[in-house]
């Protein structure tokens, strides 16, 4: 073997296990999976040539690892493997006939849906959920019970005794996972690439509640160990995972010869996109059992089984425009207006661009054919220009250097990747903020949207945040297209909006990286605005999840007079600005708790607020009004001391969380 391919094969090796700890481990792909599978294939073929011993070393020859450091692992009573893939209907085609020689005849086939979710193992014994862990490196798999346990999805008990795994894919229906990311985007939360991303991302949470929130579903298709085997094919299985009471597809189908395959992967490659979640091939299995154990398994996935993968769809367009948006801090960004076309499932008719260097490293000019992909299948991206068929007399596509809105000049962030207006008082920003300040996570003012608010602040009717609550209903009864019956009820949700809970106001103002989690975190911390306003940047970086940069932007926010008077003004307008804390339930009404030595799956600071939650009070010491005390790893003093006692129950973090969840 020449050199050049040596180290060909050692790049394609550093690449392929570089975008493994991207794909697995952190859930932030770089890639698309098409590429990443075009990566794979190449280096297959070179390592053909190498001998068995070389071949090990490949990162081809393992399960990509999703396994966090430090976390919690169980061994897999019976491996989770990856699986073959192919590319094209001649690939398929070929491994089916392999498998006919090999087995004589052809078997049957089950052709499933390939879901492309995240696999998760759930292990049952005597009836009930033992645990559950994710696939980790295929041997052992991260412990993911509890975040797995308060999904709605998967069952806490079934009627099949004997000790088995049941596996399957954790995925957010297409839906939610386009919610998560606008309201993301909206908290300038980072958003996730796409559904998959999202629901790796989410099982793995420290905290449970906010796990809940994330709408994960799952699909199950596969037994690992079993102590009894209840079925003797696939499509048996199936149905029998149904009838227990887990959530299958009913789209399956048992194939007796190549044509039904195809037929099969030909209605689904073109019906993918109705479908309330996502798929990326379809998996065809032996349908036997006892043909499966025959065929046995390589290194990494089952011999009797392959996905067929679909290839994303790609259209070309033409790039009518260039609108450069200014967002509520400011922040200029290009988007590029299309001429509208289908793909993977939606109308298409922009695209972002996100910052000048995009437009640069497309070479983008006005009235250019694109090439357009939705990337993670979600988001529409442009992948290149295509020059040959450029117009004569094309302009390239610029920057403005000043705001569109205002006029002021444009300034370079930081990192002089994004160029924002300074301008405090910009029209553009005004109306992105109070957008924001009505929209559904923050005062949730139904009716306050995006047009009335260009035309409420055309008219002047406002003119900042704080004239929401000043409004003049009768002139506003008067405005075309508006009428008495739209006036009052817009009233009502305005006057309900001054009740909200003191972190969707602070969410509200739009302080720039406080997204409604922080400030959540900020309200529980300091109760009300005055302890807040006076708080330093020590005191700030004390609160969950802010740290020095988020404390400084507070800060910076909080110095500013005209955000001060907006803030007093808001509040002599009748705006709640206290905290009322809100429970997840009554579980531990009247009992005190008491936490010693590190826990497994939270911090002290996230147990002490999922107790609060529950009901709970938290006490200083062992003594007589002390209830529970939950001890960790490594426990203190105060663990002797409870001993002593014959009132205080010493409980564990699992047992704790079994009060939280009675089943
Ligand atoms: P990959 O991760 O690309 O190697 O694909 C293998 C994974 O596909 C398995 O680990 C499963 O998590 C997932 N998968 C999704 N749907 C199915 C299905 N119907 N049958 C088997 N595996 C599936
Ligand atoms: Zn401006």
């Amino acid at each position: 073997m020449s050199d050049d391919l040596k180290q060909e094969i050692k790049r394609l090796r550093a690449e392929i296990e570089r975008h493994n700890v991207l794909y697995y481990e952190l859930s932030n792909p770089c890639i698309s999976d098409y590429e990443y599978d075009q990566l794979v294939r190449r280096l297959k073929e070179l390592e053909t040539r190498l001998g068995e011993e070389e071949r090990s070393e490949s990162p081809l020859e393992k399960v990509g690892s999703d396994l966090s450091p430090g976390a919690e692992t169980i061994t897999h009573r019976q491996r989770m493997y990856s699986l073959d893939n192919v590319y094209s209907a001649a690939e398929l085609e070929e491994w089916v006939e392999k498998l006919r020689l090999e087995m004589e005849a052809l078997p049957d086939l089950c052709a499933e849906l390939k879901i492309d979710g995240f696999s998760i193992n759930l292990f049952y014994e005597g009836g009930t959920l033992q645990y559950a862990t994710t696939r980790g490196d295929g041997i052992t798999g991260e412990v993911v019970t509890t975040n797995v346990r308060v999904l709605s999805a998967i069952p806490h008990n079934m009627k099949y005794l004997p000790a088995a795994e049941i596996r399957g894919e954790i995925y957010i229906p297409v839906q939610e996972f386009l919610a998560l990311n606008e309201q993301r985007q909206a908290n300038e939360e980072k958003t996730f690439a796409n559904p998959r991303n999202a629901a790796a991302g989410s099982i793995k949470l420290k905290d449970s509640r906010l796990v809940k929130e994330r709408h994960l579903t799952a699909i199950f298709y596969a037994l690992g160990y079993c102590a009894e085997l209840p079925v003797a094919t696939q499509s048996g299985l199936l149905k029998w995972l149904h009838e227990q009471g887990f959530p299958t597809s009913p789209h399956y189908a048992v194939c007796h010869s190549y044509k039904e395959i195809q037929a099969f992967c030909d209605l689904w490659e073109s019906q993918r996109y109705s479908l309330p979640f996502e798929i990326d091939g379809i998996v065809v299995k032996v349908d036997e059992l006892s043909l499966q154990k025959r065929l046995g398994y390589t290194a990494k996935s089952p011999k009797w089984a392959i996905a067929y993968k679909f290839k994303p769809e790609e259209k070309e367009t033409r790039l009518l425009e260039v609108q450069y948006q200014v967002g509520r801090t400011g922040a200029v960004t290009p988007v590029a207006i299309l001429e509208p076309v289908y793909i993977s499932g939606t109308t298409v008719s922009r695209a972002t661009l996100h910052n000048e260097d995009e437009i640069r490293r497309l070479d983008l000019h006005l009235g250019d054919t694109v090439r357009l992909v939705k990337s993670g299948e979600i988001i529409p991206k442009i992948l290149e220009a295509l020059p040959e068929k450029r117009p004569a007399d094309a302009a390239p596509v610029g920057f403005p250097t000043s705001c569109p809105a205002c006029n002021s000049p444009l300034e370079k962030d930081e990192e002089g990747a994004i160029r924002y207006c300074p301008n405090a008082q910009c029209p553009a920003q005004l109306q992105r903020r109070i957008e924001h300040f009505a929209s559904r996570d923050a005062m949730d003012i139904t009716g306050l949207g995006e047009s009335l608010i260009a035309r409420l602040l055309e008219r002047q009717m406002i003119r900042g945040i704080a004239d929401i609550y000043k409004l003049d209903y009768e002139r506003l009864a008067e405005l075309d297209r508006f009428g008495k019956k739209s006036a009052a009820n817009l009233r009502v949700a305005i006057e309900d909006s001054k009740g909200r809970n003191v972190d969707r106001v602070l969410f509200a103002l739009g302080i720039r990286f406080v997204g409604s989690i922080t400030a959540r975190n900020l309200a529980q911390y300091f109760g009300d605005i005055d302890s807040l306003l006076k708080a330093g940047l020590e005191e700030l970086s004390h609160v969950r999840e802010v740290g020095s940069k988020i404390a400084v932007a507070i800060k910076a926010y909080l110095s500013l007079p005209e955000n001060l008077a907006l803030i007093s003004e808001l509040r002599s307008l009748g705006v709640n600005f206290s905290y009322k804390s809100e429970k997840s339930s009554d579980a531990l009404d009247g009992k005190t708790f008491l936490l010693t030595g590190t826990l497994a799956n939270y911090s002290r600071k996230d147990m002490e607020s999922l107790i609060q939650s529950h009901g709970g009070k938290l006490v200083s010491g062992v003594g007589p009004a002390l209830d529970y005390l939950v001890v960790g790893e490594k426990p203190g003093s105060k663990l002797d001391k409870a001993r002593k006692t014959t009132t205080v129950k010493i409980i564990s973090e699992a047992e704790l969380l079994a009060l939280l969840n009675p089943q």
